[in-house]
C-alpha cells in the first residue's frame, strides 16, 4: 500500500480512498501526516469558503427524552437529569435575541420529547419562518417517520441535524438500546434527503469500541449520503451514564478527522464543535484551521443552559449569548478567520462522487 503521505495526496486530488486505506491511515497517522493533511484541508476551505465562517444560533428546547443511548447524558434512565422544555414564545425570544446578534440560522435541538407532537413542531417552526423570514431553521429532534419529516418540511423546514453516531452496525448496537437500529437512523436520513432538506449528519470521535475501521466506514457512508453538513466532536463521558468510565476522544484525532471529512467532501459545511471546545480551550480554533468553517454558538436562555448536559464540564454554560457572540468573534479573529451573517447554505455544487 502507498504510504500515509502519497495516500493523503491522492485523497486531496480523488477526494475518495478506499475502505481499507481510510483505516491504515486513521491508524498509523503521525505527526507529519496531521500537518499535511491539515494545511491541504486549510487550503480546499479557503479555495471554496475564503476565511468566513457561519454561524448557527443553536436553541436547546427540551432536554426530555424517550431514548436511552448509553453515551448520552439526557438519557431517560438518568433520572439526575433535571429536564426542561422551553415554551414557543421562550424559543422566539431566543431567535429575536439571535436575529439582533447576527444570526440567520436557528438550530432547534432537543431530546426525543413526545410532549413535542407534530403539530407544536410545525406551529413552532411557521412561527420562527413568520417573523423571521430571511432565516433558515433547522431541526435536531431525532428520528421521526418519513410522514412527520415531510410535515416540518412543508411547515417551512430548511434542514435537518441527526448524527448516524456510527456507520458500523456492531458498533452502532454498543452504544445503543436495542430497540434503537442503524438501519433506521440511516433511512431517516435517505428520508430527509429526499424529501428535500439539506441534510448535517456525524459522529463522536472516540466514542467506546470505536475502532479506524468504523471511522474508515464512517468516511464510506458519507461519500455515499453527501450531506451537506458533517459534525464531528469527541466523545465525552458524562458521569450518570453506563460510559462515565470511559476516556474521552482526543481532540488530535477530531481534528484529523475533520481534515480528513474536508478532503472528502470539500464543499461540506463542517462545524467546529461544543464538544471539541470542551476537550480542549482552543479546540474550535483548532478545527478550524484544519478545515471546519462552522460555529454553533448556543442562544438557549441562562435559565436552562446547565441543564442541557449532554456530558459533563460542556463549554460556554455561563455565558449570555450576547458575550458569546462577542467572545466567538474574538477567537475568529485570532486566527484570521471573521463570521458572515448570512444563511450561509451549503454550496450547491456538493457533489464528489462523479469526480
Ligand atoms: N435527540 C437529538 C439530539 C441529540 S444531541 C438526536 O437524536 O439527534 C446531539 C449530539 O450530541 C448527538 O447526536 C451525539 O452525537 C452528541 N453527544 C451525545 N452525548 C455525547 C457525549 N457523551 N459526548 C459527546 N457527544 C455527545
Amino acid at each position: 500500500m502507498e504510504s500515509n503521505r502519497e495516500l493523503i495526496e491522492r485523497l486531496n486530488v480523488e477526494h475518495k480512498l478506499t475502505q481499507d486505506e481510510y483505516a491504515k491511515l486513521i491508524d498509523t497517522f503521525d505527526e507529519d501526516d496531521f500537518k499535511l493533511i491539515s494545511s491541504l484541508a486549510d487550503k480546499t476551505r479557503r479555495d471554496i469558503f475564503s476565511n468566513e465562517v457561519y454561524l448557527r444560533g443553536l436553541i436547546e428546547f427540551s432536554s426530555f427524552c424517550k431514548n436511552d443511548c448509553l453515551y448520552c447524558g439526557l438519557r431517560r434512565s438518568n433520572t439526575k437529569a433535571e429536564r426542561y422544555r422551553l415554551e414557543k414564545d421562550e424559543i422566539l425570544a431566543c431567535c429575536e435575541e439571535g436575529y439582533k446578534l447576527g444570526y440567520r440560522t436557528f438550530v432547534l435541538q432537543s431530546g426525543e420529547d413526545m410532549f413535542f407532537t407534530d403539530d407544536r413542531i410545525c406551529d413552532i417552526v411557521s412561527g420562527i419562518k413568520a417573523d423571521f423570514p430571511d432565516c433558515a431553521v433547522t431541526l435536531s429532534i431525532g428520528e421521526k417517520s418519513r410522514e412527520s419529516y415531510k410535515a416540518y418540511f412543508d411547515a417551512g423546514a430548511d434542514r435537518y441535524l441527526l448524527r448516524h453516531e456510527t456507520a458500523d452496525a456492531t458498533h452502532y448496537a454498543r452504544l445503543h438500546p436495542p430497540e434503537l437500529l442503524l438501519e433506521n437512523r440511516k433511512r431517516c436520513l435517505y428520508d430527509l434527503k429526499d424529501i428535500g432538506y439539506q441534510v448535517g449528519t456525524g459522529f463522536m470521535v472516540g466514542s467506546p469500541f470505536q475502532t479506524a475501521e468504523c471511522l474508515a466506514e464512517d468516511m464510506i457512508f458519507l461519500r455515499d449520503l453527501e450531506p451537506q453538513m458533517v459534525g464531528i466532536g469527541p466523545f465525552i463521558p458524562h458521569s450518570d451514564t453506563p460510559f462515565a468510565g470511559f476516556s474521552q476522544g482526543t481532540t488530535q484525532l477530531t481534528v484529523f478527522m475533520i481534515a480528513l471529512i474536508r478532503l472528502t467532501l470539500p464543499s461540506a459545511l463542517i462545524p467546529a464543535t461544543t464538544a471539541l471546545a470542551t476537550v480542549d480551550p482552543i479546540g474550535r480554533e483548532k478545527g478550524l484551521v484544519a478545515g471546519a468553517n462552522v460555529c454553533m454558538p448556543n442562544l438557549s436562555p441562562m435559565s436552562v443552559r446547565k441543564k442541557y448536559l449532554l456530558y459533563d464540564d460542556k463549554a460556554c454554560t455561563g455565558d449570555e449569548s450576547a458575550q458569546c457572540r462577542v467572545c466567538l468573534e474574538r477567537r475568529l479573529n485570532s486566527v484570521g478567520f471573521k463570521s458572515v451573517v448570512s444563511r450561509g447554505d451549503a454550496p450547491k455544487f456538493v457533489n464528489t462522487k462523479s469526480r
